[in-house]
């Protein structure tokens, strides 16, 4: 019997819609090559919402996620909206819908494809190989603990880590490590912070349980240097809050161009998946934009959440044919291209592709 999947949909503002329809191109591609079928539901969220309901996050959006089996999130905000109180800005919507569906765990893979390496001004010495995976805590650290406070003359914020949040974000770490080189690198601020040595610690406890993994850690001056100067030696880097938004974008940007990386929140009922780059309202409408990247998170999506593995390789391995051959979007004309296309041509070949 044929599984069926209930997808929530949020194409959001700028680029989102565009680069939404094309990775359910290639989902429906792929679904026709396996025995599920997915089902879209589209939901309000962002900027959008916020014109159409007075609402960045209508209640609908929270229920119709919770409901599914799987978020597939394209990208919100703008210009526009920047403008608005606190509570109506879509970021805010964002930080809320995370915390409903309880996504404590943001997973970052950052891959080097050897494709655009070779024609690129990126240093292949040091890029060729590249595959790590960053593991970021969510919903804790400093971003939230109380207390915190801006008097005008003192201001202060609480970096704040319980046992148990720690060892739920490192099963996480571990369980993608037995997945992949069996690798983690835990990073953290042990020589300075108290927090940072109770991470060390659960972290410690936790890795008994996993035997095959070989365990790191690494303070979080020497990592960010380590990742410029020698990324290759990371496989899963497990690491907090602030550290994570901190290193991850350090990482993305080591790969070439922010249009071609994906990324899951997870942890909770119901996994979001999305590219990590912006709306790009620079570029909205103008049919450039790179969807590769909210294509590769609904591969992550079929991999993470829906545990469909063999669908999720059949699109990566697509989208390395699909680059070898030289398609690239206008973002990557400069990486060896043969052929610049469009957003929607770019969707068209690697569902195509898929469906060889
Ligand atoms: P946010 O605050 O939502 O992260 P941002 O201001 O950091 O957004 P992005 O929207 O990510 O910015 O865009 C940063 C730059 O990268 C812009 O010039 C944008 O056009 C470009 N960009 C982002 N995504 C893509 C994409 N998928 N394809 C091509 N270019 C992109
Ligand atoms: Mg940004």
């Amino acid at each position: 019997m044929k599984k069926i999947y209930n997808i929530a949909v949020i194409r959001g503002d700028g680029i989102g819609p565009e680069i939404v329809d094309e990775a359910i191109k290639v989902l429906d591609s792929v679904c026709a090559k396996e025995n599920f079928e997915l089902r879209y539901e589209d939901y309000l969220m962002g900027g959008v919402a916020y014109d159409f309901k007075g609402t960045p996050l209508p209640d609908e959006t929270i229920e119709g996620c919770l409901k599914s089996d799987a978020v597939l999130f394209g990208a919100i905000g703008g210009q526009k909206w920047d403008t608005l109180p606190r509570e109506f800005r879509p970021e805010t919507g964002l930080l809320k819908l995370r915390k409903s569906l309880g996504l404590f765990a943001n997973l970052r893979p950052t891959s080097v494809f050897d494709e655009l390496l070779d024609a690129s001004t990126l240093k292949p010495e040091v890029l060729k190989g590249v595959d790590l995976f960053v593991v970021r805590e969510l919903t804790g650290g400093i971003y939230f603990g109380e207390p915190r406070a801006n008097d005008g003359f003192t201001g202060y914020n609480t970096m704040i880590y319980t046992k148990p949040e720690i060892e739920r974000i490192a099963h996480v770490a571990f369980e993608s490590a037995m997945k992949r080189r069996k690798e983690v690198c835990s990073v953290d601020k042990a020589n300075v912070l108290e927090v940072s040595q109770l991470w060390r610690d659960t972290v410690n406890e936790v890795a008994k349980e996993y035997p095959e993994v070989t365990l790191t850690h690494m303070y979080v001056d020497n990592a960010a240097m380590q990742l410029v100067r020698n990324p290759r030696q990371f496989d899963v880097i497990l690491t907090g809050n602030i550290f994570g938004d901190i290193l991850s974008d350090e990482a993305s940007m080591i790969s070439g161009s922010i249009g071609l990386l994906p990324s899951a929140s997870i942890g909770g009922k119901v996994g979001l998946f999305e590219p990590i780059h912006g709306s790009a309202p620079d570029i909205a409408g103008q049919g450039i934009a790179n969807p590769l990247a909210t294509i590769l998170s609904a591969s992550m999506m079929l991999r993470f959440a829906l545990g469909e593995i063999k669908a999720a390789d059949r699109i990566e391995s697509a989208i390395k044919k699909v680059l070898q051959d030289g398609y690239r979007t206008k973002d990557l004309a400069n990486y060896g291209a043969k052929e610049v296309c469009s957003t929607t041509q770019m969707g068209s070949i690697i569902a195509d592709y898929v469906s060889k």
